[in-house]
C-alpha cells in the first residue's frame, strides 16, 4: 500500500540516505559499525565525520544555505582519498569511479553518488528532518520541494504541537 509518504531516495541517493541514518539520533543508536567493514578507529572517525558532513549538507538543502567550510573540507578530503577518476564509456557518456579500496573506496562511493545526484538534480531534495531531536534523512517528494520534516515519525505534527505548547506556556506566563 502506498501512503504517499515514502521517504526513500532515488536509487542513486538511497545508500547515502541510509548511511546518514546509521545514526538514529532520536533512538540514540548507531549502526555505523555494521555499515563499515572495519574496526580501525581512524576509519570509524573518518566515516563519522563524513556522515555528519553529509547530514549538515542535507540540512543546508532546506534553505539553500552555504555549506560551512569544515563540511566542504570533509567532503573534499573524502573525494581525495577516494582517488576519483573520470572514465569515458562506449555509450558516448562518461562516468566517475573511485580507484580507492577498503573504507576509502566505500566512502568514495557515497561521494560519487552525491556528485551524480547533483548532476541529475535530485540532490537538493535529500534533506534531514528539521526537528532538532530527529534529524532523520529523508527524500523530499513534496511537489514544491518544501518538505521540512520526515514523515515516518510524524515530526511535522510534533513540531507544531511543541510550538503550540510553547505559545500556550508563554501566554500563561504573561497572564500571571
Ligand atoms: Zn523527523
Amino acid at each position: 500500500m502506498s501512503t504517499g509518504l515514502s521517504m526513500a531516495a532515488p536509487d542513486q541517493l538511497e545508500p547515502v540516505r541510509r548511511f546518514i541514518n546509521t545514526l538514529d539520533i532520536e533512538a540514540g543508536t548507531d549502526a555505523l559499525d555494521d555499515w563499515l567493514d572495519s574496526t580501525d578507529p581512524d576509519d570509524l572517525h573518518r566515516a563519522r565525520e563524513l556522515r555528519e558532513a553529509l547530514r549538515t549538507a542535507a540540512a543546508a538543502n532546506h534553505d539553500k544555505t552555504p555549506l560551512p567550510a569544515a563540511v566542504v573540507a570533509v567532503l573534499d578530503d573524502a573525494a581525495r582519498r577516494a582517488d576519483l577518476v573520470v572514465a569515458f564509456t562506449p555509450d558516448r557518456h562518461w562516468r566517475t569511479a573511485s580507484r580507492a579500496t577498503g573504507v576509502d573506496g566505500a566512502l568514495g562511493d557515497l561521494v560519487l553518488r552525491v556528485l551524480d545526484a547533483m548532476t541529475a538534480g535530485t540532490w537538493p531534495r535529500l534533506k534531514v528532518c528539521a526537528r532538532d531531536t530527529c534529524r532523520w534523512a529523508f527524500y523530499d517528494t513534496s511537489r514544491g520541494g518544501t518538505g521540512k520534516w520526515c514523515a515516518m515519525r510524524l515530526c511535522g505534527n510534533r513540531a507544531k504541537q511543541e510550538a503550540w505548547r510553547a505559545r500556550t506556556l508563554r501566554a500563561r506566563g504573561s497572564a500571571s
